[in-house]
C-alpha cells in the first residue's frame, strides 16, 4: 500500500472500490440481510439503496426464479459455501436482465463469519459492451483507409486537369491559324506549310494524350492494387486489434479496459491522462454532455483541445491522482447535472504511478432521488404519529422516531423484522385482512384498534394504511400511519361516563313529575277551567320529548360502556307500531301518519328498544319534512323476515351524506336543517339497537323527494310457520 495514501476506513475502501468495479457488487451481513450496493447495481436496478437493503431488492427477483433463489442463496449460506446462481432481475426500465451472480463468505481477522460479499454481471449487457468496442475499431481502420483513397482521387483529378488545359491550348492554337488563313492568300501557302506542320505537331500531341490515358490507366490498376493491399492490411490489423482487446483484458489493468467499461457503464466517462497530462483514452456516452466534442483527443495534451479553462479546474485533481491519491470529488455542471467524479492512480510493476484513471458518472437521477427522499424522511421524522412501512410480506421496512417513542423499539431494533410483534394475539387476522386490502390496491382508514409496546402495554391506536407501488403500479408493500388514541379514548370513556350519570341523575326527578302530572289531568280533567286540561295535555307531551331524549343519552352511554342489555321476547310488531304512530299523532298536530294496520307479526325482540327505534324514525319523518306532508308506515312480511317501512315526502338526503347517516353525532349540514335541533344519535343508537336483533336498517331517498327508512328483523320462528 502507497503510504502517501489518505487512511480511509477499510469498509469506505470496499465501497469505493466496489463502486468503481463494472460489475453489481452486494454484500449481506452475518444473518442473510443485504447492507450494501454498489452504485452499478442502483442503477442497474433504479432503486435506492434503502429500498434495496434487507431483502428488499428481492421483490424485483423473476417470479419463475425466485424458489430457485431462495434454495441456492440459503443452501450456499448455511453451508459458508461459494454461491453461484443465475436468475433475472427486474432493471430499471422494467424489463428483467439475466444476472450471473456469484458470491463467497468473508471473515473478519479472527475468524468470525461476517455474511457474503456478492457480484452479479448481467449477461446481456457484457456482451453488448463486447460489441461495441469491436465496431469502433473496425470504424477507425475504415475512417484511414478512406483517407488514403480521398488522396488517391485527388492526384486522379489533377491528371484529368493537366489533360484538359492540354487540349484547349490545343484548340486555340487551330483556331488561330484559321484566322490568320483568312486574312491573306499569300500568307495561304506558307501558313498551309505550317498547318501541315501543326498536324503534325496535333498528331504527336494525340499520340501523347494517348500515351497518357495508358498511364492513367495503369495508375487506376495501381490504386486497385493498393486497395487490397489496404483491405489486407486492415483484415491484419483488426487481427491484431483483437488480440491486443484480448490480452488487454486479461491483463485488466490497460486503459483499454476502462475503455470498454466506460462504455459498458450507461451515463459515464472514462479518461486516462499520462503523467504529462496527454489524454490516453477518452471514452464514454457522457463526453459530449460533458462538453468533450467528438473529436479525438487520444495523444494531445487538454491545452490543445482549445478548453484551457477546463483544463486549469482539472489540474489540481489531475496533480493529485499522479501524486498517488485515490478521491472522488463531486461535480456539478453549468446545466445543472450531478456527476461523481472517481479519480483513481494507475501503477506498473514496479508501483510507479504512469496514468490517472477519471471515472465520471452521471449521478443526477441518484442526487434527486436522494434529495426528495431526504426531504420526505424529514417529513417522516418530525411527523408525530408512527411511520412504518412493510412489504407484503409483513416485514418492516422503516421505522421512524415517533414508532420508536410509541411502541418502544428502536429501528435497528425492529427493521427487518415481522410487523406481528405489534400485534396483540388475539387480533392477528387483523393483519392478514390489511395485507390482503394493499394487494387489491385498496387503503384502510383510521382502522381503530389495539397494539402492543416493547413492555407489553396496550395502546389505541387508529391506523391508516396505504399500498406503496413500484414504478409500473404494482403493490410491493404498505405504509403505516398509527396515531396513539389511548388519551382521546379515555376522554371519550370519561364524557360518556358523565352523559350516563347526568342522564340517569334527570330520570329520577322526570319520572316522579309525569307521575304527577298524570294523577293531575286525572283529577282536573273536568275542571270548568278549559285552559287547564289543555294546558296539561302540553305539559305532558313536552316531558315525553324530554324522557325520550333522556332515553337516547342514557342508551347511548350503555352502548359505548357495552352495557346495555337486550331484552328479549315474543310480541305483536304490527301492535307496537299502532302504539307509537298513535303516541306520536298525539304530540303532532302537523303531520298527517298512517299506517295500514295489518295481521298480527309476532318477533322475538326487546319491545322497548324496537318502539324507539319507530319512533326515532317517524320523529325523524316528521322533522325533516315540510307541514302538511303526509308520513307513511308500513310492515312487509316475505319469507322468514318483516320489512318495516317509514317514508316521508321531506327534504331527502344525498348518497353521500346517506353513507354517514348512522355514525355517532353525524348531522347533515345544509341550509335547511341548520334550523332543526338535534343530536344526531338517534339513527346511531337505531342502528346498533337493529344490529344486536341480527337485523338489518337501510335508507333509500333522494334530495327534494324524500326519504324511506327500512329496517327488518326476523320473524318469530312459530309465526312464519303459519304465514306459510
Ligand atoms: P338528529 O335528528 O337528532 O340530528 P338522527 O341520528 O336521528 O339525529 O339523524 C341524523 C341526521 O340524519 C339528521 O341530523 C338529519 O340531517 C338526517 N335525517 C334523519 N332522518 C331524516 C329524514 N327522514 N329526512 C331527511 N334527513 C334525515
Amino acid at each position: 500500500m502507497d503510504p502517501s495514501l489518505p487512511s480511509i476506513s477499510e469498509q469506505e475502501r470496499y465501497r469505493i472500490i466496489a463502486d468503481l468495479a463494472p460489475m453489481m457488487i452486494w454484500m449481506t451481513d452475518a444473518d442473510k440481510r443485504f447492507n450494501f450496493f454498489n452504485v452499478r447495481w442502483l442503477h442497474y436496478t433504479g432503486r435506492s439503496a434503502t429500498e434495496e437493503y434487507g431483502k428488499g431488492w428481492t421483490t424485483g427477483i423473476h417470479p419463475d426464479d425466485m424458489q430457485h433463489w431462495e434454495e441456492s442463496y440459503s443452501t450456499a449460506f448455511d453451508r459458508r459455501q461459494e454461491l453461484k446462481v443465475e436468475f433475472r432481475l427486474q432493471r430499471e426500465n422494467g424489463h428483467y436482465g439475466f444476472l450471473l451472480t456469484k458470491a463467497v463468505p468473508i471473515y473478519s481477522k479472527d475468524g468470525t463469519f461476517r455474511g457474503y460479499v456478492g457480484s452479479s454481471m448481467d449477461l446481456e449487457d457484457l456482451a453488448h459492451g463486447i460489441a461495441i468496442a469491436k465496431e469502433q475499431a473496425l470504424n477507425e481502420e475504415l475512417a484511414a483507409s478512406n483517407e488514403e483513397l480521398v488522396a488517391i482521387n485527388e492526384e486522379l483529378g489533377r491528371a484529368q486537369d493537366e489533360l484538359q488545359q492540354l487540349n484547349s491550348s490545343l484548340e486555340e492554337k487551330v483556331s488561330a491559324r484559321t484566322a490568320e488563313l483568312t486574312k491573306s492568300e499569300a500568307e495561304a501557302q506558307s501558313l498551309n506549310e505550317e498547318l501541315s506542320a501543326s498536324n503534325e505537331e496535333l498528331s504527336a500531341m494525340n499520340e501523347e494524350m494517348t500515351a497518357l490515358n495508358e498511364e492513367l490507366f495503369a495508375t487506376n490498376e495501381e490504386l486497385h492494387e493498393s486497395q487490397d493491399h489496404l483491405q489486407h492490411a486492415n483484415e491484419a490489423l483488426n487481427q491484431s486489434k483483437l488480440q491486443l482487446e484480448e490480452a488487454l483484458e486479461a491483463t485488466q489493468h490497460s486503459e483499454q479496459l476502462f475503455k470498454s467499461i466506460a462504455l459498458n457503464i450507461p451515463g459515464s466517462m472514462i479518461i486516462v491522462i499520462d503523467r504529462n497530462y496527454h489524454y490516453l483514452a477518452l471514452e464514454g456516452d457522457l463526453m459530449v454532455r460533458m462538453g468533450y466534442d467528438s473529436k479525438n483527443y487520444v495523444g494531445k495534451h487538454p491545452l490543445e483541445t482549445g478548453q484551457p479553462e477546463r483544463y486549469e479546474a482539472a489540474r489540481p485533481l489531475y496533480d493529485r491522482v499522479l501524486s498517488g491519491e485515490q478521491f472522488s470529488v463531486e461535480r456539478k455542471a453549468s446545466t445543472g447535472e450531478d456527476f461523481l467524479v472517481h479519480l483513481v492512480p494507475l501503477r506498473n510493476k514496479d508501483a510507479e504511478v504512469y496514468a490517472g484513471l477519471v471515472i465520471a458518472l452521471d449521478i443526477t437521477d441518484i442526487k434527486q432521488a436522494q434529495e426528495k427522499s431526504a426531504k420526505l424522511a424529514a417529513i417522516v421524522e418530525s411527523s408525530d404519529d408512527a411511520i412504518i412501512s412493510k412489504n407484503l410480506e409483513s416485514v418492516i421496512a422503516s421505522w421512524n422516531e415517533s414508532a420508536e417513542r410509541m411502541f418502544g423499539y428502536t429501528a435497528e431494533e425492529i427493521v427487518g423484522d415481522t410487523i406481528y410483534r405489534l400485534i396483540p394475539d388475539d387480533r392477528k387476522h387483523e393483519e392478514e385482512h390489511i395485507i390482503s386490502r394493499m394487494r387489491n390496491g385498496e387503503r384502510v382508514e383510521h382502522f381503530e384498534t389495539q397494539r402492543l409496546t416493547k413492555d407489553g402495554r396496550l395502546i389505541d391506536v387508529s391506523v391508516t394504511v396505504s399500498p406503496i407501488r413500484d414504478s409500473e403500479g404494482r403493490v410491493i408493500g404498505a405504509s403505516k400511519i398509527a396515531r396513539d388514541i389511548t388519551e382521546k379514548k379515555l376522554d371519550e370513556q370519561r364524557k360518556n361516563d358523565f352523559i350516563g350519570m347526568v342522564s340517569h341523575e334527570l330520570k329520577t326527578p322526570l319520572t316522579s313529575l309525569t307521575a304527577l302530572l298524570q294523577v293531575l289531568q286525572g283529577k282536573l280533567r273536568t275542571s270548568p277551567d278549559a285552559f287547564i286540561p289543555g294546558a296539561l295535555d302540553k305539559a305532558n307531551v313536552q316531558i315525553k320529548r324530554m324522557t325520550g331524549m333522556i332515553n337516547g343519552f342514557l342508551n347511548l352511554s350503555r352502548l359505548e360502556s357495552g352495557k346495555i342489555m337486550i331484552d328479549i321476547y315474543p310480541f305483536d310488531l304490527n301492535e307496537l307500531i299502532r302504539e307509537v304512530v298513535a303516541e306520536t299523532a298525539m304530540t303532532v298536530s302537523s303531520h298527517v301518519i298512517r299506517f295500514d294496520d295489518g295481521r298480527a307479526v309476532m318477533v322475538d325482540a326487546d319491545r322497548d328498544k324496537i318502539a324507539s327505534v319507530l319512533s326515532n324514525l317517524i320523529g325523524n319523518a316528521v322533522k325533516y319534512s315540510p307541514k302538511g306532508k303526509s308520513v307513511e308506515v308500513k310492515s312487509i312480511i316475505s319469507n322468514d323476515t318483516v320489512t318495516v317501512s317509514v317514508r316521508d315526502e321531506g327534504i331527502g338526503i344525498s348518497t353521500q351524506d346517506q353513507e354517514r347517516l348512522f355514525d355517532r353525532y353525524y348531522r347533515v349540514e345544509s341550509s335547511q336543517t341548520r334550523h332543526i335541533s338535534g343530536f344526531g344519535i338517534g339513527l346511531y343508537l337505531s342502528a346498533e339497537i337493529i344490529e344486536r336483533h341480527e337485523g338489518r336498517i337501510w335508507i333509500e331517498s333522494e334530495p327534494d323527494r324524500g326519504s324511506t327508512f327500512y329496517f327488518s328483523l326476523p320473524v318469530a320462528p312459530f309465526q312464519s310457520t303459519n304465514s306459510a
